[in-house]
């Protein structure tokens, strides 16, 4: 299996990152990398875009249609292929990734820590609070990466949507979040390709002025996703329409797993 990371920037819209990740565009101008306009699925919800970009399926087929709908999800993802092809796997992210592809309702006391599970998250540091810093999350999946080389490391940051949410996208506040979460991975990129990890940046759905997300506008549509891998061709390819559906079945092709049932085949490759 070909170890892959998976970064979600929540809320990331596509021209603020174009806007602020500085490092990461650069790299796009060298062609060390792709980089792509996503095209989000619908509703822009988080735990319904976290169940699409993980099953490749539109909400009206995995069910999770809003952030209430709360069940563990029985169908194929990322995280129990990848298990299934005998990979280990690990997440440093919200609780809802934990409730949608492992086991739920999330506890915090009984599931921020689980580590050498039997499930399909084989490693995971989880929080709740909206408000956590995202430093404090990637030094979390930096501790899973180099504790216990997973094949498949999801790394899920909160602290954009927490900005946008409270200020709208376009505030000082919401760039500047933008802005940290790339001065973080321009730390961390360099090592993670020098050790010979393949990376896909992304976002779950944009944000609107008035801090609002899960319709159907472009704000809160258009995400931007980046791929640092040999298997993909390098270059900006940002007018090319692509949607979230092709998240998933981009990560089995670069992990070199077989996709889920009802993934849609992805061109990018
Ligand atoms: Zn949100």
């Amino acid at each position: 299996m070909d170890k892959t990371i998976l970064v979600i920037l929540d809320a990331c819209r596509f021209d603020a990152a174009k806007r602020n990740l500085g490092y990461i565009e650069s790299l796009i101008d060298y062609k060390k990398g792709a980089k792509y306009r996503l095209w989000g699925e619908l509703p822009s919800l988080s735990r319904t875009m976290y169940a699409t970009m993980l099953t490749g399926l539109p909400a009206w087929q995995h069910g999770i249609t809003d952030n209430e709908v709360n069940f563990t999800l029985t169908c194929d993802h990322l995280f129990s292929l990848c298990r299934r092809a005998g990979g280990v796997t690990a997440a440093a992210s919200y609780g809802w990734m934990s409730e949608l592809f492992d086991h739920g309702p999330f506890d915090l006391v009984r599931d921020r820590y689980q580590l050498e599970s039997e499930g399909n998250i084989s490693h995971g540091i989880f929080y709740v609070h909206d408000d956590y810093p995202d430093n404090h999350l990637f030094a979390d999946g930096e501790y899973l990466r180099k504790t216990y080389q997973p094949d498949f490391l999801l790394y899920h940051s909160m602290a954009i949507d927490r900005q946008g949410h409270l200020h709208g996208a376009g505030s000082v506040q919401y760039e500047k979040a933008v802005c940290e979460a790339g001065y973080i991975l321009a730390g961390l990129l360099p090592q993670w390709l020098k050790e010979g990890w393949q990376v896909v940046i992304t976002a779950d759905h944009g944000m609107n002025e008035m801090g609002i997300h899960g319709g159907t506008d472009s704000a809160q549509r258009e995400i931007p996703l980046y791929i640092f891998s040999d298997k993909v061709r390098p270059g900006r390819f940002e007018e090319q329409e692509m949607t979230g559906l092709c998240v998933a079945p981009l990560l089995c092709r670069l992990l070199g797993i077989t996709s889920g049932e009802g993934m849609i085949h992805e061109q990018i490759l």
